[in-house]
C-alpha cells in the first residue's frame, strides 16, 4: 500500500506552499483549509467549490484519514457514549454530556493508557499509541454535531478526561487545542477547555511556561503520599511536593486556579483525617476541589462512599474555607462515566 500523507498534517503555511508550488491561485489554500477544519469533510470530492481537476490532484498527493463514528449507547440521563474507529482500526471512546443549557465533550487522548491507576477501567487496557491532533479534533467535532442534532445544544465545554493521559501526548493535545480554539477551526474559548492529568510535574511546568489559557485539573485522590502511591504508581516519581510546586508555578504564570479532582473511595480516602490532609495540601496550592462520585468498575476493590461520609467530608472542607463542588456521576448506566471507558461494546464490523 503506498502511503500518502494525511493532508491535515499540513499547517496552513505548508498547505499554501503546496498550492503555490503547483501554480494554483493562492486563495485555494484557504478554501481547502476551511473544508478540512471548519467543515471537517471526509473526502476531497466533498470540496464542492474546488475544480474537479484540483480535487483529483489533491487525492493523488494526499489522504484524508477518516474516523468512523458510532453511537454506542444513550444513558437515561441523556449522556451519549460514542466509539471512534481510527484509520488503523483502533477504537477510542468519546462522550457527550448534556445538561439543560450546556453540552460537554469528553475526549480521549491515547488508545488505551500506560498508567495503572487502580480505580480506572482504562488502566486495564494496554496503551497502543498516542492519538494525533486531528483525531482529537475530530472527536470534538463529532460530539459538537451530535449535541446540535440530538439536543439542540451548542457545545460549551471540552474535557480531556477520556482514555489516556493527555500530558504523555503533549504535542498532539496542545495542537488539538490550538485548532479547537482557532477561528479556522471551532473558534472555542480556551476557558471552556479542561485538561485533566494524573500529575506529571514537569509537564505542568512546561504548560505554565507556555502560558496556556485553558483549565488544568489534577487527579489527586489522596493528599497522603503513601495512600496516593498505593492507587497511582505515577505518583512515586511525581510526589505531592513536586506537584504542589508545579501547580503553584502554573497559577503564578497563567493566573488559572487548578482544580483538584478527588474520587471518594469508601473507607479508603473519605475519612476526616483524609479531609484534613487535603486541607493542608490546599493551603499550599491555590486551587479548588472537585469531589467525584466513584463509578464502580470491574476488577477493582473500591466502593462508592456513602451519602453521609460525602457530606461530612464536604462540610469539613467548607468549614476550612476550601472551594468545593461535588461532581455527580453521569452516564453510569452505560459505562460512559469517568474511568469507565474500556471499549466494552465494539460494534464495528472489521
Ligand atoms: N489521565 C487523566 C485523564 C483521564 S481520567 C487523569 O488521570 O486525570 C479523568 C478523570 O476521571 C480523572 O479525574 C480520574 O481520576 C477520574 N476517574 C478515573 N476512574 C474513575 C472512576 N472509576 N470513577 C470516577 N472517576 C474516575
Amino acid at each position: 500500500m503506498n502511503e500518502k500523507p494525511d493532508i491535515r498534517h499540513l499547517n496552513f503555511d505548508q498547505l499554501q506552499n503546496w498550492v503555490l508550488e503547483n501554480q494554483l491561485p493562492k486563495f485555494r489554500a484557504q478554501q481547502i483549509y476551511d473544508w478540512l477544519w471548519l467543515k471537517n469533510v471526509a473526502s476531497f470530492d466533498a470540496m464542492t467549490n474546488l475544480p474537479k481537476t484540483l480535487r483529483q490532484q489533491l487525492a493523488e498527493h494526499f489522504e484524508i484519514k477518516k474516523i468512523q463514528t458510532q453511537i454506542i449507547q444513550i444513558s437515561k440521563d441523556k449522556t451519549i457514549k460514542c466509539a471512534m474507529k481510527l484509520f488503523d482500526n483502533n477504537v477510542v471512546e468519546s462522550v457527550l454530556i448534556p445538561t439543560q443549557t450546556r453540552a460537554t465533550a469528553c475526549v480521549s487522548s491515547q488508545v488505551g493508557c500506560s498508567l495503572d491507576c487502580k480505580f480506572c477501567a482504562t488502566a486495564q487496557l494496554e496503551r497502543k499509541r498516542n492519538l494525533d491532533y486531528q483525531e482529537i479534533y475530530q472527536q470534538v467535532y463529532f460530539i459538537k454535531e451530535l449535541a446540535k442534532e440530538k439536543y439542540h445544544l451548542n457545545l460549551t465545554n471540552i474535557v480531556y478526561m477520556g482514555m489516556g493521559e493527555p500530558l504523555l501526548n503533549y504535542n498532539n493535545v496542545m495542537k488539538s487545542i490550538e485548532m479547537i480554539t482557532s477561528s479556522d477551526g471551532l473558534g472555542m474559548s480556551p476557558q471552556r477547555i479542561t485538561v485533566s492529568t494524573s500529575g506529571i510535574a514537569k509537564m505542568i511546568v512546561k504548560m505554565a511556561d507556555e502560558q496556556v489559557k485553558f483549565n488544568l485539573a489534577l487527579s489527586l485522590h489522596s493528599a497522603i503520599e503513601e495512600k496516593r502511591q498505593q492507587i497511582m504508581s505515577i505518583s512515586k516519581s511525581n510526589t505531592l511536593d513536586m506537584l504542589s510546586n508545579a501547580l503553584n508555578y502554573f497559577y503564578e504564570k497563567t493566573g488559572i486556579r487548578p482544580t483538584l479532582e478527588y474520587i471518594m473511595l469508601y473507607e479508603f480516602n473519605d475519612s476526616i483525617k483524609d479531609a484534613e490532609a487535603l486541607v493542608q495540601f490546599c493551603k499550599k496550592v491555590k486551587s479548588k476541589v472537585n469531589l467525584i462520585e466513584y463509578n464502580p468498575i470491574d476488577h477493582s476493590p473500591f466502593q462508592r462512599t456513602t451519602k453521609e461520609r460525602l457530606q461530612n467530608f464536604t462540610d469539613y472542607l467548607q468549614k476550612k474555607n476550601i472551594i468545593v463542588t461535588v461532581r455527580r456521576s453521569r452516564g453510569q448506566d452505560i459505562d460512559a462515566a469517568c474511568g469507565q471507558l474500556v471499549n466494552k461494546n465494539l460494534l464495528f464490523a472489521n
